[in-house]
């Protein structure tokens, strides 16, 4: 008898399931050999801890206090997905306006355009005249880069805003769960 087919036998054996040939085949390969002895007393002893195990009763009215519930429980809709995925007005307007501010953001890294805006003077102006600055002094290269970078992230933002409360928040959880730091 192979190891293999000795340890298939060994919860049979343990039961009392197992003919008298095959018991005795059993028996005596576990004779010969430490591993298969081995494995039949972890068996045993998973056995014995699950015995010590107090039975729980289940109370009498379990079945129907289940059915209850299962009554109660409000029907999914078939339109739930379609009703979960639909944004909210709210939702809609941060999309428009992170569309807006990615546009904006584009179309003032052009100079010719941005003297035409009544933007003179100001910390704003400031702010925007040092990020255009920056912009120039990339090389096309690295320009890409941001642009694309930017663009992704402007895209995970819309389509998170797009998808609805529920699987936001499960993307956000599987992200979080998944940062290397803070937990
Ligand atoms: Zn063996």
């Amino acid at each position: 008898m192979r190891c293999s087919e000795a340890a298939d036998q060994l919860q049979l054996y343990l039961d009392g399931r197992l003919s008298v040939e095959r018991t005795r085949a059993l028996e005596a390969h576990l004779a010969r050999c430490a591993s298969c002895r081995i494995e039949l007393e972890l068996l045993e002893e998973v056995v014995r801890h699950l015995e010590s195990l107090q039975m729980v009763a289940e109370p009498a009215d379990l079945s129907l206090r289940i059915m209850e519930r299962v009554a109660r429980t409000p029907q999914q809709q078939p339109s739930s997905i379609l009703a979960q995925l639909r944004p909210s007005p709210g939702e809609l307007l941060a999309a428009a306006l992170l569309a807006t501010i990615a546009s904006l953001g584009s179309l003032l890294t052009q100079p010719a355009l941005l003297r035409l805006l009544p933007l003179e003077g100001g910390p704003l102006m400031g702010l925007l005249a040092s990020v255009t600055h920056l912009l120039q002094s990339m090389d096309a290269t690295t320009l890409t880069l941001v642009c694309w970078v930017m663009g992704t992230l402007v895209g995970i933002c819309i389509t998170l805003l797009v998808v609805g409360e529920e699987l936001r928040s499960r993307w956000l959880r599987a992200v979080w769960e998944r940062l290397p730091v803070l937990h």
